[in-house]
């Protein structure tokens, strides 16, 4: 068959199909065409022939046409591809084109597929995946990309969050579309202040992150006041004027930081900003954000370590200071942990007061020194410590005295130390706590006198029978004149007021000697004994346990 032949042939048969089809000689040429071709491309028959290849393929599909002629050997089909070809108004056709070779002839058919819409309708939903429906603005899947585009790039970037303050209040007075509304206006504000290429996502109900580019070379003050200033505008609906205003935390991205990570450290910015009144924007700081690492793993820790035992007593003498004999010993707690070892408790007991695990860890510190204590030397007081949280729950009178009971320790034995932060939480709740456990014959200290806020009401008219003057009072009174006469002062008004005082972080015999000058009765402090653990006799203390 020769090719004019087939050039017939081809004709009326590809004017049988609805697809675009093709005959071309190996160089290119086209030799035969149909109408569906001439339509798809917005061209005639004359101009198909004008045309040269380099006109019609998109040059960065050349190599891919090049393969096509060149290596099309086989009289199989072949494909698809996707090439494009320009349109006779100079936009680009994207088809998958099918080829095999017709060895009778040596030309190739090529059959096409218009998938310009197809490829248009992935595109949308790839966009449409990555947008925020309401703003518009990216959603979390859209800045994740940008920001790891962002890293491949090898540069530090900006990262800024946003929220909303009281958003839920805004929803819930003025109803959802108003919410609505003032997301959108806050969105369109954002775009209006940041520079062009940054990119701005809307990630969850009323936070919003702001990406810029190293390219863009951001100034963190410059963009920090313009994201803030964005709130300093009600937002107008009709004729009201809804208030709002945001908080944001910013992070300078080192391009090798994990996302999730930048964004935690931008959140915990942000949450440093809700906290300070007097800041509407925070730059993050590593080290504030390395305390914060710190303090959550302390904080998982210790929860996961409620109920399993590692909380346990210590004990340190509180003595007589005329023969240094032991009237007392304090429990402290420790904890005894699996990894970092042992712990004092000015480590954990704060966070444990503001997780509300404290009762817990109190009851366990507590059943551990009383159980030792029966073995200690008769006359020998157990002084506890109790946080606000513990005074402040019934229970805890008859925890006591049932633990006293079976242990076989007088309650007069007992003496509870509290702090002024007791006081101050509820002074009648406090007061009635306080009256019903000295009313079961438990003595009650006033721990840490002089740290706070040091109120000399309390100390005159609370029923205390003891009081532990800080050892920051001890320590200072060499600092200066004033220091020295607080120092001396305190001591005078508490013996005055005739409670039992105890003066606590006696260190050196210098210590000592001043407080036998002063005439003062009980001290605690290293120079008479380091806290150990229970049941250890003082002599035969393990050094290095003794630390603690
Ligand atoms: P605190 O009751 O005033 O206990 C004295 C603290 O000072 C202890 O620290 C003790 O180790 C330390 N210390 C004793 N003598 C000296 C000294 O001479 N120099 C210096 N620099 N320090 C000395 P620790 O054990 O870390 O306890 C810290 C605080 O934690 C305690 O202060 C107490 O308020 C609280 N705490 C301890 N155990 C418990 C507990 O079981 N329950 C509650 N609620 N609080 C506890
Ligand atoms: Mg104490
Ligand atoms: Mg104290």
């Amino acid at each position: 068959m020769d090719q004019p032949h087939a050039r017939t042939d081809f004709h009326v048969l590809a004017e049988m199909i609805p697809a675009p089809a093709l005959m071309l000689r190996p160089d290119g040429t086209p030799v035969g065409w149909n109408r569906s071709y001439l339509e798809m491309l917005g061209i005639d028959d004359r101009l198909v022939v004008e045309r040269t290849i380099d006109e019609t393929m998109h040059p960065d599909d050349m190599d891919a046409t090049a393969l096509i002629l060149s290596e099309t050997t086989l009289d199989i089909p072949l494909g698809p591809t996707d090439l494009r070809v320009m349109h006779h108004d100079g936009s680009w056709v994207r088809a998958s084109w099918m080829h095999r070779l017709d060895s009778a002839t040596g030309l190739l058919l090529v059959v096409a597929m218009d998938v310009t819409a197809r490829h248009e309708l992935s595109r949308q939903l790839m966009v449409e995946a990555r947008t925020d429906a309401l703003t518009g603005l990216a959603n979390r899947t859209g800045l994740v990309e940008a920001i790891e585009a962002a890293r491949e790039n090898g540069s530090p970037y900006l990262l800024a969050s946003l929220d909303l303050d009281r958003f839920k209040r805004i929803n819930d007075t003025w109803g959802h579309h108003v919410g609505d509304l003032v997301l959108i206006v806050v969105a369109k504000r954002l775009k209006r202040a940041l520079p062009l290429g940054s990119v701005i996502a809307r990630i969850g109900g009323d936070e919003f992150v702001v990406m810029v580019p190293h390219l863009l070379d951001p100034d963190p003050t410059d963009i920090g006041q313009r994201i803030s200033k964005i709130f300093a505008q009600p937002v107008a609906d009709g004729g009201r004027q809804i208030p709002i205003g945001g908080s944001v935390g910013l992070v300078v991205a080192p391009p090798e930081m994990h996302t999730e990570d930048v964004l935690r450290r931008a959140d915990f910015s942000l949450y440093e900003s809700k906290t300070d009144a007097t800041r509407s924007w925070v730059l993050a700081d590593s080290d504030a954000f390395q305390r914060q690492q710190v303090q959550l793993e302390l904080e998982d820790d210790l929860r996961a370590a409620i109920g399993t035992g590692q909380f346990r007593s210590h004990v340190q003498p509180i003595v007589r200071i005329s023969d240094r004999s032991t009237v007392a010993l304090e429990a402290l707690a420790r904890w005894y942990h699996p990894v970092h070892g042992v712990r004092a408790a000015g480590a954990f007991i704060e966070s444990a007061e503001n997780l509300g695990l404290i009762t817990e860890i109190g009851r366990d510190v507590r059943e551990h020194a009383i159980m030792y204590h029966q073995n200690a030397d008769a006359g020998v007081a157990l002084s506890i410590n109790l946080s606000a949280l513990e005074v402040a729950q019934e229970t805890l009178i008859d925890e006591l005295v049932a633990t006293t009971e079976v242990f076989g320790i007088e309650n007069e034995q007992m003496i509870l130390e509290i702090t002024e932060s007791t006081l101050v939480a509820n002074l009648t709740a406090a007061r009635n706590s306080l009256e019903k456990l000295q009313a079961c014959g438990f003595r009650i200290s006033l721990d840490d006198f002089g740290a706070g806020y040091s109120s000399l009401q309390y100390l005159a008219t609370f029923p205390l029978d003891q009081v532990k003057l800080d050892r920051s009072i001890l320590a200072g009174r060499t600092s200066s004149k004033a220091a020295g006469l607080l120092t001396e002062a305190a001591i005078d008004f508490i013996q005055q007021l005739g409670h039992e005082l105890v003066v606590e972080g006696v260190e050196t015999e210098e210590d000592h000697e001043y407080l036998v000058e002063r005439g003062v009765e009980y001290a605690q402090g290293w120079l008479y004994g380091r806290p150990r653990p229970v049941g250890v006799p003082m002599s035969t203390t393990n050094p290095t346990l003794q630390r603690n």
